[in-house]
């Protein structure tokens, strides 16, 4: 799905299109953050820091140290993560029951 076809909230228009993290409507001027939008969607690909699309069973590297939501773990930079789960939201991967967010990981 291209963000070409993503309605605005605001006026529901789909002339909209990507600046940074948000969304801006091209009708309107209403700008919400990228994030939201694809999580209501649900069906958006999961990304890497670099853009790469994630998919259950991949192996990532974490790029900066990550406090582990809902616990005192600390994943440092550089550690390898295999056959992560694909999820959906905010803290969309699942790497052996660790939520991690996407955009802090990279594709090995
Ligand atoms: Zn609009």
């Amino acid at each position: 799905m291209s963000t070409d076809d993503l309605a605005c909230p605001q006026c529901s228009l789909t002339e909209t299109h990507l600046l940074g993290s948000n969304h801006v409507c091209d009708t309107c001027g209403h700008e919400w953050p990228a994030e939201v939008a694809e999580e209501r969607s649900g069906e958006e690909a999961v990304r890497d820091a670099n853009g790469v699309i994630l998919a259950s069973g991949d192996t990532v590297t974490v790029i900066k140290d990550l406090k582990v939501k809902g616990s005192l773990t600390v994943l440092k930079v550089g550690t390898k993560l295999k056959n992560i789960r694909i999820g959906s939201g905010d803290h969309a991967v699942d790497a052996g029951g660790f939520m991690l967010k996407a955009e802090f990981l990279r594709k090995s």
